[in-house]
């Protein structure tokens, strides 16, 4: 079966932040079904849509796959909960936050999925790591601030 190229976005303000993007990228490979991932630079990004909550670290992660995107969707949900992501506020705080950005150039418009991401273009912190693995035009309406770190490995 052919594998899609596909593009996500991790973020974590809780707890120790790169140690949770760390073990989500680790869980995504334990699946089997993900091959190839390649990682931006490690970014702490100020929080948007609810401010009253601590930096993000994010990072954006490209790899193939022969899985379908409500398949990926599943298992980065369960990721998730594995990781304890407790939901209390729209954009609020979370442990760890996994959204599909891009799934070959297929599009997905259902209750449970929308690729592309929908706000993926309007944010700094999802564009600029993701302009390290794909040609994006960066032109960002918010003004956020978004400091690299360093080098991420996981
Ligand atoms: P956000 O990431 O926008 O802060 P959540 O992570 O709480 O919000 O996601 C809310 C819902 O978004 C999830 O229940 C999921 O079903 C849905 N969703 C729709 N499209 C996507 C996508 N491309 N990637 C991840 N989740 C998505
Ligand atoms: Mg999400």
């Amino acid at each position: 079966m052919d594998k899609e190229l596909c593009f996500m976005s991790l973020g974590s303000n809780l707890g120790d932040r790169e140690d949770n993007l760390k073990k989500a990228v680790n869980l995504l490979k334990d699946c089997g079904r993900v091959f190839d991932i390649k990682c931006s630079s490690l970014y702490e990004t100020e929080p948007v849509g609810y401010d009253d909550q601590g930096y993000f670290y994010n990072i954006c992660i490209s790899f193939t796959t022969d899985l379908e995107p409500m398949e990926l969707l599943d298992i980065t949900q369960s990721i998730e909960k594995e990781l304890r992501r407790v939901k209390t506020i729209r954009n609020g705080p979370r442990t760890i936050d996994l959204d599909i950005l891009l799934f070959g150039d297929r599009k997905v418009r259902t209750q449970r999925l929308i690729i592309p991401h929908e706000r993926m273009y309007e944010r700094a912190f999802v564009l600029i790591p993701l302009s390290e693995l794909k040609e994006v035009d960066v032109k960002i309406p918010e003004d956020k601030s978004v400091r690299k770190i360093g080098k991420f490995t996981f």
